[in-house]
C-alpha cells in the first residue's frame, strides 16, 4: 500500500526521546517544550510560542484568549476542517462562512468583505493545502474595522505570503503537529503571537487557568499541555524542516508536471502573485465527471494499493451543523464542487519517485481509461 502520508523520523527524534527517558523529564515541565516554543517562534518570526496538545485545541484556546463577546460573528472559510467552526461555536460566537476561490481553494478578500456585519468581531483565516490566503486586503479590512485575526497556519508552516512567514500574520496564529503536517510530534500544536498579554492568557487557558494559588481558579481553561516526549520529537523535526519543505515542493512539482496536460484534472497553481505552492498535500479535482466523484476515484485507487483522502466536506454541508440549524439554505458553490470532486494524493515526505510514478499512472488509467 502507498499510504497517503508516511512521516520520516530519521533525525534526532530517537536520541531526544531517549534523553527524556534517561532524565525522566516526560511531562510538559520538561525542557524540550520550551525549546520547541522558542524554535518555532524564531522560525516564524514571532515573539511567543505556546505549545499545546493539538492544532484543534490551539484554535479553541486562541479564540478563548481573545475574549470575543458572546454572540459576535467570526468570519471563516466554508472549506476547511471542522476544528475552526467548533472553536468559534464553543467560544459562544457565530461562525459566518465565506466561499473559496475556485482555483486557489482559499477564502477570498471579496468574500470576507461581503460577510462583514456590525456584529463581526474577528476573522479566522485558514491557509488551505499549499497556497496562502491573500492576506493584505484582509489585514487592511481588519485594521479599518478593528477586527481580530486568527490565522490557522496548520497546513503551511514554512510557507510565506509576499515573503512574510505564515504563522506571523494573525493577532494569534496556530499550528498543528499531526503526523501529516510539516513537523510532527505525533499529536501537538502551537499558538504564536507577538503580544505578551495574549501569550500569557493562552498559557493560562492551556493549563486549566490555575491561579497564583494552586487549585484556585477564576476561570475555566483546558488541559491542553504538550508533553516533553512530544516536544522532543518536535525539536528533532524542526531541525530538518528545510529538507521537509524541499521534499514537499519536489513531490508537488513532480505530480504537477505529470498531470498538467490532462483536462480531466484541476490541479493546484504552482504559484500565485504572492507565493509559490508548498504542496502540503497535492490536491486533484475531477472536472465534469458528474456521478464519478472523489469517492469513486478514491475507491478505485485503493483497490490498486494507493491511499488517498477526500477534500474537506464544506461546513454548511456537515450533518452536525444541519442538525443545529446552522447555515440553513446557504450555498457556497466553489466549496461544494471541490468538496465533491476533490481528493489528495499520497504526499508524505517518505514517498519515493517509484511510488509517485505508480500513483500518476494509476490515476491516469482510472480516470482517463487508457488501459
Ligand atoms: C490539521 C489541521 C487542524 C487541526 O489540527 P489537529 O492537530 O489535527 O487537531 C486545524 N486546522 C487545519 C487547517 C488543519 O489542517
Amino acid at each position: 500500500m502507498i499510504y497517503v502520508n508516511e512521516p520520516l523520523l530519521n533525525g534526532n527524534e530517537k536520541k531526544y526521546l531517549c534523553e527524556c527517558i534517561d532524565t525522566k523529564w516526560i511531562s510538559s515541565e520538561g525542557p524540550f517544550v520550551k525549546k520547541l516554543e522558542e524554535g518555532l517562534a524564531a522560525f516564524t518570526g514571532r515573539k511567543y510560542g505556546v505549545a499545546v496538545s493539538n492544532g484543534s485545541v490551539a484554535l479553541d484556546i486562541a479564540i478563548a484568549t481573545l475574549k470575543l463577546k458572546p454572540g459576535s460573528e467570526v468570519i471563516m472559510p466554508a472549506f476547511t476542517i471542522i476544528s475552526c467552526a467548533s472553536a468559534i461555536l464553543r467560544a459562544g460566537c457565530i461562525p459566518v462562512l465565506v466561499d473559496c476561490h475556485p482555483d486557489e481553494w482559499n477564502m477570498t478578500p471579496e468574500g470576507v468583505k461581503n460577510a462583514i456585519t456590525k456584529k463581526t468581531a474577528a476573522i479566522m483565516v485558514v491557509h488551505i493545502y499549499g497556497l496562502p490566503v491573500d492576506m493584505d486586503p484582509i489585514l487592511n479590512i481588519a485594521k479599518e474595522r478593528n477586527l481580530k485575526i486568527i490565522e490557522d497556519a496548520a497546513e503551511q508552516l514554512g510557507q510565506t505570503y509576499k515573503n512574510r512567514p505564515c504563522g506571523k500574520m494573525g493577532n494569534l496564529s496556530t499550528l498543528s503537529f499531526y503526523p501529516n503536517k510539516h513537523i510532527t510530534t505525533g499529536e501537538g500544536g502551537m499558538i504564536l503571537t507577538d503580544d505578551h498579554e495574549l501569550a500569557e492568557r493562552s498559557k493560562a487557558l492551556r493549563n486549566l487557568c490555575f491561579g497564583k494559588k494552586r487549585f484556585v481558579h477564576e476561570e475555566l481553561g483546558w488541559n491542553g499541555r504538550m508533553s516533553n516526549l512530544q516536544a522532543a520529537v518536535g525539536v528533532a523535526q524542526l531541525e530538518k524542516i528545510n529538507n521537509t519543505l524541499k521534499r514537499k515542493r519536489s513531490i508537488g512539482g513532480y505530480y504537477s508536471e505529470k498531470l498538467k496536460t490532462f483536462q480531466e484534472f484541476q490541479i493546484p497553481f504552482s504559484k500565485t502573485d504572492f507565493a509559490e505552492n508548498i504542496y502540503w498535500v497535492f490536491g486533484v479535482v475531477l472536472r465534469s465527471m458528474e456521478t464519478r466523484d472523489a469517492s469513486w476515484a478514491i475507491e478505485k485507487l485503493k483497490n490498486r494499493g494507493i491511499e488517498c483522502r477526500p477534500f474537506f466536506l464544506p461546513m454548511h454541508q456537515q450533518p452536525i451543523f444541519k442538525k443545529m440549524g446552522l447555515f440553513k439554505s446557504q450555498r457556497f458553490p466553489n466549496a461544494e464542487r471541490i468538496g465533491k470532486y476533490g481528493f489528495y494524493l499520497p504526499s508524505g515526505v517518505a514517498l519515493t519517485k517509484n511510488q509517485q510514478r505508480k500513483v500518476v499512472n494509476e490515476l491516469i488509467n482510472i480516470v482517463i481509461g487508457r488501459e
